[in-house]
């Protein structure tokens, strides 16, 4: 589609504030988007982050916000429902480049910080809440804010939210919003809960869409290198070392797992912070900022954790346990290969995984290429590195690339390390994040 910002009718201080930002077009789904909440239209976008669907709610709900705007105090008109408290915190940043000039104000309301100052800025008037469900409906019971002159409800990562358990929360929280409203809904999945969440409170929603998975996957490198749970912490050691400079995010299953990987790197001397539920808002946000500014190049965590957050120039994702549900496994290496840049997704599978392994390539229609086939997994990282994408081949000692083999590595003495079904038996532990 090629349609400039200027052709989706958004208003001139915020086509300027793109201009500044570099925004050249809009991205897929924003070009989808942005004419259908103008209209006042219902949405229901299928997409991920890192595909610019914050912009695309965002720009047109600021721009009819501009468009009527109230004289004295601030009512509050625009609830957007977030999963976790990065992403609301990152929402809102983005809520605040995007309304330069517009006199527009928004704040976010999460919990793990004091409640009294959200209270004092809600009371001083805002335009815009970004909020965690559980914060807000405290808020509410409090009386410290009211919904019922809200125009426009986003919820952002609507799946995410069913996964935290938040969905009677939400519905909770639309009852009290007018009837009369428009509704805007993003996820990367549609599990039927969300489908059912989106038949009972959108009315005809336009349906728009850029989740093809493959679509993602095209320009991310992936691979797995098969090997025994008790060699993933020298793997994780080595891979940080051949990636000098780059950002690496770590995914584990478990918080426990999270922390252990982060204390093995920084006893070796290579600076990671972890990230996941038990870490309180602040360590999470000072973890999150070094890596922004590559203070610390590391960051290790669970997919609750890290969903929705956008950080640029992640070289490598490493899922150093295979996540339980194979659509987290789209959502963690979605975190490279952002903006049209590649990236290198390297996944640490033990035989015990290999079932998990399998579910995700169902997910992903592709076999998910093993890493090499004479059993020097590490050579392999060195050899698909993003600069690298596009070739990938692992050359052989008589320097032809090798032929690939799908998911049967052999292990030492020859033998398949971890390939087959017979090996791939046990249970993982459940996640928690
Ligand atoms: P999101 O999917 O909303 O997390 O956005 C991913 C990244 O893309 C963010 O860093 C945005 O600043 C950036 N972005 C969003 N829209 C555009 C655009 N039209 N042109 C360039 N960058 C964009």
């Amino acid at each position: 589609m090629n349609v400039s910002f200027t052709d989706l009718g958004l208003c001139a201080p915020i086509l300027k504030t793109l201009s500044n930002n570099k925004y050249e077009k809009p991205t897929p789904i924003q070009a989808q988007a942005i004419p259908a909440v103008l209209a006042g239209r219902d949405v229901v976008g299928l997409a991920q982050t890192g595909t610019g669907k914050t912009a695309a709610f965002t720009l047109p709900i600021l721009h009819r916000l501009a468009d009527g705007k109230y004289n004295g105090k601030h009512p509050l008109r625009v609830l957007i429902l977030t999963p976790t408290r990065e992403l609301a915190t990152q929402i809102n940043d983005a809520i605040w480049t995007y309304s330069r000039g517009l006199g527009l104000k928004s704040t976010v309301v999460i919990g793990g910080v004091p409640i009294k100052r959200q209270q004092r800025q809600i009371a001083q008037g805002i335009d815009i809440l970004v909020a965690t469900p559980g914060r807000l409906e405290d808020l509410i019971s409090q009386r410290s804010v009211s919904l019922d002159k809200i125009e426009t409800v986003v919820l952002d990562e609507a799946d995410q939210m069913l996964d935290i358990g938040f969905m009677p929360a939400i519905r909770r929280l639309l009852k009290l919003t007018p009837k009369k409203r428009q509704t805007l809904l993003f996820s990367a999945t549609m599990p039927k809960e969300i489908a059912s969440l989106s038949n009972d409170h959108l009315t005809d929603p336009v349906k728009v869409s850029v989740a093809q998975v493959s679509a993602t996957a095209d320009k991310i490198e992936q691979t797995v290198v098969h090997m025994d749970p008790g060699a993933k912490p020298t793997a994780i050691f080595k891979l940080a070392e051949k990636h000098p400079g780059k950002r690496i995010i770590v995914f584990t299953r478990t918080k426990r797992g999270a922390d252990k990987v982060a204390k093995r790197l920084n006893t070796e001397g290579i600076g990671a912070d972890a990230i996941h539920g038990n870490k309180s808002q602040g360590q999470r946000q000072r973890a999150l900022d070094a890596f922004r500014k590559g203070t610390k190049l590391i960051l290790i965590a669970t997919d609750i954790a890290a969903r929705g957050i956008d950080i640029p120039d992640v070289a490598v994702v490493v899922n150093y346990d295979l996540p339980n549900v194979p659509e987290s496994y789209v959502h963690r290496i979605g975190r490279t290969a952002r903006a049209g840049a590649s990236g290198l997704a390297v996944t640490f599978c033990s035989p015990e995984e290999v079932k998990l392994l399998r579910a995700i390539e169902k997910v992903i229609k592709m076999p998910v290429p093993a890493m090499n086939a004479d059993g020097s997994p590490m050579a392999a990282v060195v050899a698909n590195t993003p600069k690298n994408v596009g070739k990938r081949r692992t050359p052989t000692r008589d320097g032809k690339p090798a032929k690939r083999r799908w998911h049967k590595p052999r292990g030492e003495g020859g033998k398949p390390a971890g390939g087959s079904r017979r090996r791939g038996g046990g249970k993982p532990k459940a996640a928690s994040a």
